[in-house]
């Protein structure tokens, strides 16, 4: 029987695999060779005339480099934000603000295709996704706030809502223009000024930003856009004429980040790593919910803050969800991030993957057991098999900290009270699932569960109106809807 059922699967599976290939035109977009700091609405080459590369993960190909700035580029972009925001931005009305962040959005949908482009080929995530997620979520982001912008008395109403200034924003590389959108939007429309800085492995599609900021007439230095490593971003965080710090990416750097700010009257949001739970119940539907736990786990390879990393499934269901799951795996196609069949591409970066490796070996030295589906890998670049370890305990390292790739532990539960017990049992708190066809369960989790957002009978679902943001070690202030206004201004 179970041979019949392996022969079947494997002879889909084989048919998945030998899928013409249908690669993505790389022409369709342009990527300079080189690109300097966006500052006061000009390219400017850096100071020190220092510039770094960007690689694609696909394949190990240099695509270009960007400057590398110093304290004094960030000085001279939190400058031009400054003096935008005096002489410009803030006297601007509202009406007018909302325009130019309408223009941004309309030109990030006409120019959909090329940012989709550079955002698979700089950070490795599959085309269809960069495609049908990222791009037009971005778009999105700065068509909801473009809304709220000339209606902040009706989003506070008798409040006086007054912007902070200039805000310093930084960004990580896991969805880099999406972030970018993230922080941008709502900062211009209770209208602050910005200088933005991507994550150094990503930061093509920023650039590709700010030659659509520039396009679209922005007042020079309401947004400025500066390339570099770790030090530009602590440069920027310790700019004393910086009002505001909202800050995308590791729990570590997080903390140095508000070590850095405690002093000051900077106003800080952070949203930091994850560790999610997914919890299935025996009466969820059990199809739908191994799509759930694919998409919380192998969406964008496991880059994800939010990725439902740990999957905790009620022990009458244990061995036909890992069995589902194990065969949906199997016809998950890992490989080039161009071809529009693949669902899993690149690691973003080397010292990413040692890290994802790292915690396999892990995973196999506590004995747990571990699955991978069989797929070939292309012969260059970084890329990883979906991976799942099975009967995990609790305490393991694996279960506890953020891996950051597309690696899922499995642990069982009987009751409610433990699997609420055992979601809560982590230090961080950003995101959570519940599948089960009872609306009372869903309740009782959703009030339990310390999670900034929990899905049900879903996962990773975004949208601009929705707040996103976490507890614990996952970070505080919310991104999004009228929660991602109020982390930009003052009454
Ligand atoms: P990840 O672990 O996801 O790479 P990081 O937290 O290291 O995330 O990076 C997220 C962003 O923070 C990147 O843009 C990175 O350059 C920046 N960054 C790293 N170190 C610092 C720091 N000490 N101060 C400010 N920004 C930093």
């Amino acid at each position: 029987m179970a041979r019949t059922r392996n022969n079947t699967l494997k002879l889909k599976f084989d048919s998945a695999r030998k899928l013409s290939p249908a690669p993505e035109s790389k022409g369709a977009a342009k990527i300079k060779p080189r690109y300097d700091l966006f500052i006061n609405g000009k390219f400017e080459k850096p100071s020190n005339k220092k510039y770094f590369s960007t690689t694609n993960p696909a394949t190990g190909e240099k695509l270009s480099e960007v400057a590398d700035a110093n304290a004094s580029d960030v000085d001279k972009a939190v400058k031009a934000a400054r003096v935008a925001y005096e002489k410009v931005w803030k006297k601007m009305p509202a009406t007018e603000r909302a325009k130019y962040v309408y223009r941004i959005a309309r030109m990030v949908q006409e120019r959909a295709r090329e940012l989709a482009i550079v955002e698979t080929m700089d950070g490795g995530k599959p085309i269809r996704e960069s495609r049908d997620f990222d791009i037009p979520t971005a778009a999105n982001h700065f068509f909801y706030y473009a809304g709220w912008a000339d209606k902040l008395e009706y989003a506070f109403p008798n409040r006086n809502a007054k912007p902070l200034g200039v805000a310093g924003q930084i960004i990580p590389w896991n969805f880099p223009l999406l972030m970018a959108a993230w922080k941008i939007a709502p900062a211009l429309a209770t209208g602050n000024t910005v200088v933005l800085k991507p994550a150094e492995t990503t930061p093509l599609t920023a650039m590709h930003l700010a030659e659509i900021i520039q396009e679209a007439d922005l007042p020079p230095g309401v947004v400025n856009i500066i390339t570099g490593a770790g030090a530009t971003g602590a440069a920027l965080v310790k700019h004393p004429d910086v009002n505001k710090i909202a800050f995308t990416g590791s729990t570590d750097v997080g903390k140095i980040i508000q070590r850095s700010v405690a002093d000051t009257n900077k106003k800080i949001t952070l949203e930091l790593g994850g560790k999610a739970p997914n919890i299935i119940f025996d009466d969820a539907p059990i199809d739908q919910a191994v799509e759930g736990i694919v998409n919380g786990i192998f969406f964008n390879q496991g880059h994800v803050c939010c990725a439902g990393s740990r999957l905790y499934v009620q022990e009458s269901v244990m061995d036909e969800v890992v069995r589902k799951l194990k065969d949906r795996m199997d016809t998950l196609i890992v490989g080039d991030p161009m071809d529009k069949n693949t669902d899993i591409g690149a690691i973003n970066s080397k010292q990413q993957l040692d890290k994802i490796n790292e915690y396999i070996k892990i995973g196999i030295n506590e004995g747990y057991d571990m699955y991978q589906s069989n797929c070939s890998l292309p012969g260059r670049g970084l890329f990883l098999r979906p991976t799942i370890f099975t009967h995990v305990a609790q305490s393991s390292r694996i279960a506890q900290e953020e891996i950051f790739g597309p690696v899922l532990t499995i642990q069982t539960f009987r009751t409610d009270d433990e699997v609420i017990q055992k979601a809560n049992n982590n230090p961080y708190g950003l995101s959570a699932g519940v599948w089960t066809d009872k609306g009372s369960k869903i309740f009782n989790l959703t009030t339990k569960l310390r999670a900034g957002v929990v899905w049900a009978n879903t996962f990773n679902k975004f949208d601009p109106t929705s707040p996103f943001g976490g507890y614990k070690e996952s970070g505080y202030g919310r991104e999004g809807g009228l929660h991602g206004l109020s982390a930009y201004i003052s009454f």
